[in-house]
């Protein structure tokens, strides 16, 4: 364990903090220590997409949420509807498929929709979701490109309903603390951070591995994590982007990347370098280093297991459940009609650098990113 002054602030989540505590501070970032008022209703949430995550994360989660709960599913396999209507207690009226989406329009019972579906469909299904009058909750990558992301922004807008991102790492104890660790100088002056993640992807049919559908690949799908991470431990956007591809097999990824290595330069002076693949596992980690030491995650993306070392100490977290933090807090902003940290407008910042990453492989040259 640690000495408390040695540690930032946020570093408050040892064994014996409630539960409640816990996930006020995933919501707001502190602990009153005084029990949130009972809730009356808690927000209904339409689940579109009963892939993988919806079955084995978001669904779980919605079990555990203070304040949401699991209202409606959009599913295009008739076979789930049943299995999943039986096991969530969901009301025959509030199971759709997405001819008949748009529907949802009059169920009272759906506030947000959340979206869990290949890359390319996020965008027609935010749109679809803000004109039937519903807050949208959004997988990453946000879009295939930022246009589209703009396109989306501005259909909420138009909605007057809020748009948030499924960025889960924003709300862990553990990147919190680190984001403190750095923003209180307990390294230093951050000067430099590495940050990457990748694995081995396995079916070569999936549409992960198809552009259509995924926009991109390792890069879109998991080294996100990396350029978020940076992005939300320096709180400033990358001004330039250096970046190089490696291709080993260009049959199985034919359509989309396989690994990246980039290089960004932040307005502070700070350098990143980051990294991310489709060809091999263990690479999981955000470093960054400071003028007087060093504070790291290694796992820092996984869903459960996030390990944080600040200056050669093992600091002892609460994992938490990521889903059921990331959907309390947008349930809190609707509520409390405020922007969420993790509107579209972060989605949008992340795929100029994204564009800018591709941009770069393409001219073999740095690139500039462009402001949104
Ligand atoms: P998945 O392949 O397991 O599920 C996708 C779902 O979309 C399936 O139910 C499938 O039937 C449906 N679908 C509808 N039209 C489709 C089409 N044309 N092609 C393929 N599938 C179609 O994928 P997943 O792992 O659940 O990922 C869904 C989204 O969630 C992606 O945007 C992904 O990036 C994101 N995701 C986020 C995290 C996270 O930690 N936040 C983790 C995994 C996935």
């Amino acid at each position: 364990m640690h000495s408390d002054k040695n540690l930032p602030r946020r570093d408050f989540l040892s064994a014996g903090v409630s539960a409640a505590c816990v996930a006020a501070v995933a919501r707001v970032g502190y602990c009153s220590g005084v029990p949130a008022k009972e809730e009356t209703k808690k927000l209904g949430v339409a689940l579109v997409g009963l892939g993988s995550l919806s079955t084995n994360q978001i669904a779980p989660a919605l079990q555990k949420t203070a304040h949401c709960r699991l209202a409606a599913i959009v599913t295009g396999t008739p076979e789930k509807e049943k299995k999943w209507a039986d096991k969530y207690a969901i009301d025959s009226g509030s199971i759709y498929n997405y001819e008949n989406f748009d529907k949802i329009a009059s169920d009272d019972n759906v506030d947000i929709v959340y979206i869990v579906l290949p890359n390319s469909m996020h965008h027609e299904y935010t749109i679809r979701a803000a004109k039937a009058g519903k807050h949208v909750f959004c997988e990453k990558p946000m879009a295939n490109t930022a246009q589209e992301c703009r396109e989306m922004i501005a259909a909420c807008e138009a909605a007057s309903k809020q748009l948030a991102l499924g960025y889960r790492c924003q709300f862990t104890s553990h990147h919190l603390n680190l984001q403190s660790a750095v923003r209180e100088k307990m390294i230093g002056e951050l000067k430099m951070i590495e940050a990457g993640f990748g694995f081995r992807i396995g079916d070569p049919n999936q549409w992960r591995l198809k552009k259509a559908l995924a926009g991109g690949g390792a890069l879109m799908d998991v080294g996100i994590y990396a350029l978020q991470a940076c992005r939300f431990l320096t709180g400033e956007e990358p001004i330039s982007i250096m970046a190089q591809e490696t291709k080993t097999d260009a049959t199985k990824f034919a359509e989309v990347d396989e690994s990246i290595t980039w290089m960004m330069k932040f307005p502070s002076g700070v350098d990143a370098y980051c990294s991310t693949s489709y060809n091999f596992n263990g690479l999981n980690k955000v470093v960054a280093y400071g003028s007087n030491g060093l504070a790291k995650m290694d796992p820092a993306y996984s869903y459960s297991d996030l390990q944080l070392e600040i200056n050669g100490k093992k600091i002892e977290l609460k994992q938490q459940d990521h889903f059921a933090s990331e959907l309390d807090d947008f349930a809190t902003c609707i509520r409390e009609n405020r922007p969420s940290k993790v509107s579209g407008y972060e989605g949008l910042k992340d795929l100029l650098a994204i564009e800018a990453i591709y941009k770069s492989i393409e001219n073999r040259t740095s690139v500039d990113v462009q402001t949104a």
